[in-house]
């Protein structure tokens, strides 16, 4: 079967929505993609042995053994895969790209409205490209990690002066553009071109390693590079688009990471780490992201309805967002509102969790009193570059994520 015939086909059984935990992905040098390369063969051999040791002794080459994983991944997706998302069996690469990225560290409950409102607004790689950031930021305000923002927004610029506005069709060039990992690209390459390129993220990382009892720390590039080999030598030669999309939807709604559901996973007969009895066991991963803690002094200074808000600079913790000026601590909020008319009231504390530390945010309303004239930037300047925001204007604007909840709360009717 050709390759466009093969597609067609496996258009027909259609796929389903891509899944919730993504990790954070780099592309892969040459030397590591030729390494790979050669790993391949060696892999599918381990792989097939691991699966042949779960199932006991058969006479199953390496090849049907892969082979008879991929189908059941297959047969599994086309009757439980989850048909019911807006990019199901979507084929074009800027909307598959735009859910791929914003899938990455986020629920698909909290992508679903934003992936709609941003291709309303953004229908293109073109009129993305031609967008102010500012008003990319501000379409993906409440997404969290804006950096995605950002990449996206650059990507679709060096797709259009590049590509003329169309995005390469192998994974390997996907992945050299800014924000595509090496898992992004491949997916996007299954998806739209039929490519046959292996996947890796959070969820699919956890239903290998299980399956194939995969117990290399993958703290280890060695390892890593190791199951990037298993998984590239597990590919069917037809469906390559519903075996992606399975293992996507086996690892979002079956192969759970705290409790597997595996009297209901297609796999079930042939993973080792059930056979263990360990699923929790996988995959390992030793070197475990030391999380800190942060505490800032949130000043919402108020007058006559609007609010004074600055904008955080174009490096670190939201980028290029505007937000309520952060201070330090108590004191650097007293030195700063010294001499004010009016008093601040605290609010309760926000905790907002970022991917390296916990943060606790303090706000404290100031309502600078209406019959006096505005402050001007001179007066406010320890608080950095600012302006005055009517709320509409605020909430249509980039604001971090608890920023955006206290100003919704302070709008809502009632
Ligand atoms: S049998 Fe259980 S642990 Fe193994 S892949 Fe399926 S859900 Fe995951």
């Amino acid at each position: 079967m050709s390759r466009t015939a093969a597609r067609r086909a496996e258009a027909g059984a259609g796929t389903a929505g891509r899944t919730t935990e993504r990790t954070t992905e780099r592309a892969p040098g040459r030397s590591t993609e030729r390494s790979t390369e050669r790993a391949t063969e060696r892999a599918a051999r381990r792989a097939a042995g691991a699966i042949d040791r779960a199932t006991g002794p058969a006479a199953d080459p390496a090849g049907q053994a892969a082979a008879g994983l991929a189908a059941e991944v297959q047969r599994w997706q086309r009757r439980h895969g989850r048909h019911d998302l807006p990019w199901v069996g979507e084929r074009d690469p800027y909307r598959v790209w735009l859910s791929e990225v914003m899938l990455q560290q986020t629920q698909v409950a909290s992508v679903l409205d934003y992936y709609r409102r941003f291709l309303v607004r953004f229908p293109d790689v073109r009129s993305l490209a031609a967008a102010a950031q500012a008003d990319v930021l501000a379409m993906w305000s409440g997404l969290g990690y804006y950096s995605r923002a950002r990449h996206l927004h650059r990507c679709a610029i060096q797709v259009v002066a590049e590509f003329d506005g169309t995005f390469p069709a192998d994974s390997a060039a996907l992945a050299r553009l800014p924000g595509i990992g090496r898992s992004t690209a491949a997916a996007i390459a299954a998806f739209c071109f039929g490519e046959r390129a292996a996947i890796l993220d959070g969820n699919v990382k956890r239903v290998l390693t299980r399956v194939l009892g995969f117990g290399a720390d993958l703290a280890d590039a060695a390892a890593e590079r190791e199951l990037w080999a298993t998984a590239q030598a597990l590919l069917p030669r037809r469906g390559i688009e519903s075996y992606t999309q399975g293992l996507m939807d086996l690892g979002a709604t079956v192969c759970l990471a705290r409790q597997p559901l595996c009297e209901s996973c297609p796999l079930e007969r042939r993973c080792v780490a059930r056979a263990q009895g360990r699923p929790q066991h996988y995959p390992v991963k030793t070197r475990r992201l030391r999380r800190g803690r942060r505490d800032n002094a949130v000043l919402w200074l108020e007058h006559r309805g609007r609010w004074w808000l600055v904008q955080r600079p174009q490096s670190g913790v939201w980028a290029g967002l505007w937000c309520l000026p952060l201070l330090d601590d108590d004191e650097a909020l007293a030195a700063c509102t010294q001499g004010w008319p009016g008093a601040g009231a605290p609010l309760p504390p926000l905790a907002h969790a970022l991917t390296h530390f916990d943060w606790t945010l303090r706000p404290v309303l100031w309502r600078w009193p209406a019959r006096r004239k505005a402050p001007a930037q001179d007066e406010l300047r320890a608080l950095g570059e600012g302006r005055w925001f009517s709320p509409g204007e605020a909430l249509a604007t980039g604001l971090p994520a608890p920023v955006r909840r206290l100003f919704e709360a302070a709008t809502e009717p009632g």
